[in-house]
């Protein structure tokens, strides 16, 4: 990266980026009040430091050591600042927890529209409903979507005209690189799915599409791989990323009682290494209705900005993820306590902040 002086001229940053760019790199740009950073970006064994470092306003270049750059508190211009990403009237990673709710599945226009109303009722900020489905059998439903593109436009339709109707953004999962942007014409954020947290392909493609994306972290990875990966959609200059921590596998013999193992350390972890907002998924992580409550609650209290939960007004009857649908009632508590735990946690991280010095 390189940091220009506080007083650096737009002239000097512009001459700055041109030179990155003739040298046959990518500029990226964090711009803070006082200062800018300007980040290259291209294969790193080339990078002519020392030329860069004599232009004119530049005040230092340096190495970013982690493999997750453009998303690191360090490369950020706003140190302390976190991204908010804006959706219409919709803020994620401000000072009030964002909800995101739905059905694991779209299965019918009227299911959609019925869903929409009641986690709208009960709070809800983002309308989610799952189109291409990764299954883990191949005989399963594998969504609308996948039984063609009519049947993949009409449910598209159905999950938009929901979401205008009842005020939400929309989500919905991409499976798939062929796919991307006939979902991109119907959807505000796309998501990438745990299974598909490796594909730097699909990556880039959903990046380039220029709208936010739910990014998922894989049940196998580490928080650094987790970050590593996300890397690939702040290259292609889109930072509108929200990271989803929703489980990681078991371990050991015999049952864990759990889908997976919800890693709460990560949202706190992920939060000091970068500026995104980070979301908890309890219902994938658990896989159990009867925990989505408590695993929403700690995930407050672990200082997420927000929640992904799956509804169903007969949750023992969704054809997909049955176990762990819950009801709009119940999605009704949950924001409800998890408002106040919101408040409170951030006052406390607040004072923390302050007694580090930061
Ligand atoms: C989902 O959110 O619909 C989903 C399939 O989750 P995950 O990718 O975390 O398994
Ligand atoms: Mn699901």
């Amino acid at each position: 990266m390189i940091i220009m002086h506080k007083g650096a001229t737009q002239e000097e940053i512009d001459n700055v980026i041109a030179e990155v760019k003739k040298l046959g790199f990518r500029a990226d740009v964090s711009r803070g009040e006082s200062i800018t950073i300007i980040g290259i970006v291209g294969d790193e064994r080339h990078i002519p430091f020392h030329q860069l470092s004599i232009l004119p306003g530049v005040k230092e270049t340096r190495m970013i050591e982690t493999p997750y750059k453009l998303i690191s508190r360090e490369y950020n211009a706003e140190h302390d600042t976190n991204r908010i990403i804006r959706i219409g009237d919709v803020a994620i990673g401000d000072d009030k927890p964002t909800y995101i709710a739905g059905p694991c599945a779209i299965e019918s226009k009227s299911q959609m529209f019925r869903i929409a109303e009641e986690v709208k009722r009960a709070g809800a900020h983002i309308l989610r409903g799952g189109i291409f489905k990764p299954r883990s059998s191949a005989h399963s439903f594998q969504g609308l979507g996948a039984q063609g593109d009519d049947e993949a436009r009409e449910a598209l339709t159905w999950l938009r005209d929901a979401g205008r109707k009842f005020e939400m953004p929309t989500i919905t999962e991409i499976r798939g690189e062929t796919k991307v942007e006939l979902i991109a014409e119907y959807v505000d954020i796309l998501q990438i799915g745990a299974r598909n947290m490796y594909d730097q392909d699909l990556l880039g493609i959903v990046a380039r599409q220029g709208k936010p994306v739910l990014y998922k972290r894989h049940f196998g990875a580490s928080v650094e791989e987790f970050l590593s990966f996300s890397e690939y959609l702040a290259v292609e200059g889109n930072k509108d990323i929200i990271l989803c921590e929703r489980g990681v596998l078991p371990i050991g013999k015999g049952k864990s009682f759990t889908r997976y193992t919800l890693d709460l350390a990560a949202v706190p972890s992920i939060q000091e290494e970068t500026y995104l907002p980070v979301v908890v998924d309890p219902s994938h992580a658990t896989g159990r209705r009867d925990l989505v409550y408590s695993m929403s609650c700690s995930a407050m209290a672990a200082g997420a900005s927000g929640l992904a939960i799956e509804v169903h007004y007969n949750p023992a009857e969704s054809w997909v993820d049955a176990a762990q649908a819950i009801t709009a009632d119940e999605l009704k508590n949950i924001i409800d306590t998890c408002n106040h735990i919101h408040t409170i946690a951030a006052e406390n991280k607040r004072k923390a902040f302050k007694k580090s010095g930061r």
